[in-house]
């Protein structure tokens, strides 16, 4: 207890020296978690200390020290000594339409490895896995650590949220982050993600680090610099770890919106899906693959992903992941059949409203954070921590890049219910579609760079 006097105590002179850009020591930064997990700090110290950091940065060991004090504010997880280098995970920084993890888990798993995945609620404009996966009916994200064992030995991955004692510290932080505008900053997001995955004990961990107008960083330039510095921390705190960058201006697939998310993710496991859904899944799965050895290259691995998404494979292992997560066996079989009516399961708006495209020409560009802000406001996410989601709202799109569309073609099909569509939202949306003459297409490949352990 007299630590934690002295801790609070000092405090003030902790923000200070950090408000001042100076470099703050393991001791000082072990404080400052400490507290936070404690509570022995104010949550208007917390505020500023966040605030602090976000202004003067980190150099590179004290974003090591948090990371490591943040990591170290909850249990570690172990694992039976046979799943030793099977253990693997991706975490993403956010984006629009980012299914990824309803694809991967359940395709890495096929190959034979566990895939204890932990994922968490939309915010702000993005998504969150729980939420999508909580449109289908008994699916249940909250297992004891015991279940997870379990569903991790019979089925091999599993998609759950974060229990009360895994990282308490960056609970607290997140949620202040969230409302001081501190969530973009380097070092918090540092700590933030790697924190989570190092109680997990993986054998490797791959990051999905997007850039664009609907990512938290906007060019790839700063991008790369998070990318490294979570690879670096990672690799310091003994777990393999690389990262994909990839472009997040459109959203990922064709569908934003928690149910059509996971139909378009049944759709993708079932071998139908988009191809930059596949890009980004069996390159985020056979960097893996090839980080634990079980693929000789990148595009060996990437081979073997998709070879479990063509033939069934995957899909199997996503139909046990929802029975072991207590989704009914009949409502899972439906699901995953051939020619599933998907409606006759999941709900569905009870309005569609097709928006036409008001000119002719080459689609240029789709802006998916104009398209999620919109049905952000429809009730697709939240504004606080805790409020509900409509599940069925979201958006299809029905054109992608490089279409060349006529006048009056219907080019987003809109899943709305209370609150209505209002006509300034068809206005934003209809501003989320650039459409001009094919030499002014742009197409770029979906990932940028990868970067090894
Ligand atoms: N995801 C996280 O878990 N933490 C961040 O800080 C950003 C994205």
């Amino acid at each position: 207890m007299a630590h934690h006097e002295q801790s609070t105590a000092t405090f003030p002179e902790h923000i200070r020296k950090k408000r001042n850009g100076e470099q703050l020591s393991a001791g000082e930064i072990r404080d400052f978690i400490q507290g936070v997990k404690d509570k022995t700090i104010q949550e208007s110290q917390i505020g500023a200390m966040l605030m602090a950091i976000w202004l003067q940065g980190m150099v590179a060991e004290e974003t090591l020290a948090l990371t490591k004090e943040m990591m170290m504010s909850g249990e570690v997880m172990s694992w039976p000594a046979e799943w030793e280098g099977l253990m693997v995970d991706k975490h993403s920084t956010g984006g629009v339409g980012d299914k990824i993890s309803l694809v991967l888990a359940p395709a890495l798993a096929a190959c034979g490895c566990k895939v204890p995945m932990i994922s968490g609620r939309g915010l702000a404009h993005t998504g969150g896995t729980l939420d999508k996966l909580e449109s289908i009916p008994g699916f249940n994200v909250y297992q004891s650590v015991q279940q997870l064992h379990r569903i991790l030995e019979e089925v091999g991955c599993c998609i759950v949220g974060q229990t009360d004692n895994l990282v308490p510290a960056d609970k607290v932080m997140y949620a202040l982050r969230d409302v001081t505008s501190t969530v973009d900053s380097l070092p918090l997001i540092t700590g933030s993600i790697i924190s989570k995955n190092g109680p997990k004990s993986l054998s490797a961990l791959v990051l999905d680090v997007k850039f664009g107008n609907a990512a938290l960083y906007k060019d790839l330039g700063s991008a790369k610099l998070l990318a490294q510095s979570m690879v670096t921390v990672g690799n310091s705190l003994g777990i393999r770890t690389g990262a994909v960058l990839s472009r997040m201006n459109c959203p990922i697939g064709r569908c934003v919106g928690n149910t059509l998310e996971v139909m378009e993710s049944l759709e993708c496991l079932k071998g139908r899906g988009p191809n930059d859904i596949l890009e980004l899944v069996t390159s985020l799965g056979g960097l893996l693959l090839w980080m634990i050895g079980r693929a000789g290259s990148l595009e060996e691995g990437k081979k073997v992903i998709s070879t479990t998404l063509q033939n069934g494979a995957a899909l199997e292992k996503f139909q046990n992941m929802m029975i072991g997560q207590g989704v009914a066996s009949q409502i899972a079989a439906s699901l995953c059949s051939t020619n599933a009516d998907y409606y006759s399961i999941l709900r569905q708006a009870h309005y569609q409203t097709e928006l036409e495209t008001q000119g002719h020409g080459t689609v240029l560009d789709i802006d998916g954070m104009v398209i999620a802000q919109v049905l952000h406001r429809l009730g697709a996410g939240r504004s606080k921590a805790g409020d509900p989601v409509n599940h069925s709202v979201g958006a299809e799109l029905l054109v992608s890049l490089g279409h060349k569309v006529e006048k009056g073609q219907p080019w987003l099909r809109v899943h709305y219910e209370t609150p209505a569509l209002s006509a300034e939202q068809r206005l934003s949306l209809q501003g989320a579609l650039t459409l001009g003459p094919v030499d002014l297409l742009h197409t770029q490949p979906l990932v940028a760079e990868i970067i090894l352990p």
